[in-house]
């Protein structure tokens, strides 16, 4: 998908642009507990375009001063993004800070479409002229806060979207990226299991604008390692940030079938890891949970089992995702790794008949009766699954109001327990039947 990102100097509105390009999805995942949604980096629709956004003004640098913060957000906007949407305040006239911002976007030669906001009713469509002088051509009013002019100034930034060629990667082959805060071992782990004996990797590197990709084979299976970190610039100074690396995280995550949440056993699971695990729950991925430095770890027979109860009490949402133990350093245990990998990223994609899915429902619900709401009951009519990657379900029924989370947890469990789809997350969801 191409990535729009949106820049310009403090108080010109770009949060209220960004949400309302964004609009009110629905999504269909729970929101997952403890995971607080990062409001700078979504997605959004226009007409028949599928795009990432971003809002750079959410990524701000700790103390830095104003010219620094302006100058980090445009470099990101640079750096991410296939068509930048440059934002000035139509009330204030073009400011010195403006005027910065234009010359790092023009120097990047990269499209910049210029969005005038605060352009809130006709009469004041004269004051943009003055802003053709920042030399990005047609400046478009906008209103951010009655949501005007967005839909001209979205024609025009689709206009400048690179061709969509498809990942030229067969459907069977594993796509999967490792996330984790700093130093768990990301790195180290993606050397540890390219070199490992009998993986053979690919001489041609396939290289995206935003990550790197190894191709390898292992037991006849086809893997494609995204590395998202290999990209990075050193020195610059917003790459310590936390959302900067957040952002780089979701854009590895939205290209992976499977995606490994490494967790440091010397350091222990922290509050930032269950967010990480939670941006890979909630875009639908497949999900390993890979436990690194085991070296570091004084075992007896029981050290693996506690551990494993602490992941399950702090990643409750995750609980479907199996878990490897591994020294990256060490090189051990990676053998565990690859058939998790493999199992995940299978049960992503399987699919079930309709006929079996309704008998498991069928016998689901003889077992423990649905809720009923007002003298009435929840009936559920028929069920299918309707995608993968991750499996969604369908379940129609009478009233969708009285699909009760905890009814649906179970519902999910049944199926669980049927078919096996461990490592993947599933999707549930009621509709009324017509
Ligand atoms: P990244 O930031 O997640 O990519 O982490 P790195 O791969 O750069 O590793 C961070 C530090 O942890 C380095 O000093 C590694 O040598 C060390 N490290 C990585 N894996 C292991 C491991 O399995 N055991 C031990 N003891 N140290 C490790």
């Amino acid at each position: 998908k191409p990535t729009i990102a949106i820049v310009g100097r403090a108080n010109v509105g770009k949060s209220t642009i960004f949400n309302r390009i964004v609009g009110e999805r629905v999504s269909i995942v729970e929101d997952t507990p403890g995971v607080t949604r990062d409001r700078i980096y979504s997605s959004g629709e226009w007409l028949t375009h599928e795009f990432n956004i971003i809002d750079t003004g959410g990524i701000e640098l700790g103390d830095e001063p104003f010219q620094e913060q302006i100058r980090a957000q445009a470099e990101i906007a640079i750096d991410e993004a296939d068509v930048i949407i440059f934002m000035v305040n139509g009330r204030d006239g073009i400011t010195n800070e403006d005027d910065f911002v234009a010359k790092l976007l023009f120097k990047s030669n990269k499209p910049v479409v210029l969005g005038v906001n605060k352009i809130d009713n006709p009469e004041m469509r004269a004051d943009i002229y003055e802003f053709y002088s920042l030399g990005f051509g047609e400046p478009f009013p906008i209103s951010g806060s009655h949501g005007l002019g967005i839909g001209d100034l979205l024609d025009e930034a689709a206009k400048h979207f690179p061709e969509q060629h498809e990942e030229d990667y067969d459907d069977d082959v594993i796509k999967f990226s490792l996330i984790g805060r700093p130093n768990v071992g990301k790195s180290s782990l993606i050397n540890a299991i390219l070199g490992e004996e009998r993986v053979i990797v690919s001489p041609v590197a396939g290289t995206t604008r935003d990550a790197i990709d190894t191709v390898y084979t292992f037991e006849n299976q086809e893997y494609v390692m995204i590395d998202t970190a290999g990209m990075r610039k050193k020195g610059k100074v917003y790459e310590s940030t936390e959302r900067y690396s957040v952002l780089r995280a979701l854009k590895a995550i939205e290209r992976s079938n499977v995606v490994l949440v490494v967790i440091d056993a010397e350091e222990g699971i922290i509050e930032q890891d269950k967010k990480i695990a939670g941006y890979a729950h909630e875009a639908g991925k497949a999900i390993v949970i890979v436990v690194n430095k085991w070296d570091t770890v004084d075992k007896d027979s029981k050290t693996m089992k506690k551990f494993e109860d602490k992941i399950r009490q702090n990643f409750q949402f995750l609980d479907y995702a199996p878990i490897a133990f591994v020294s990256a350093k060490e090189r051990k245990r990676l053998n565990t790794l690859f058939p998790l990998i493999n199992m995940a990223g299978e049960n992503h994609r399987k699919r079930v008949q309709s006929s079996t899915l309704n008998e498991v429902i069928t016998d689901a619900v003889a077992m423990n009766p649905t809720p009923t709401h007002k003298g009435s009951r929840l009936n559920i009519f028929y069920s299918t699954q309707v995608a993968i990657e991750p499996p969604t379900f369908v379940f129609f029924v009478n009233d969708v109001e009285m699909m009760h989370f905890s009814y649906q947890r179970f519902l999910e469990n049944r199926i669980r327990a049927a078919f096996g789809f461990e490592g993947t997350p599933l999707h549930l969801i009621a509709r009324k039947r017509n």
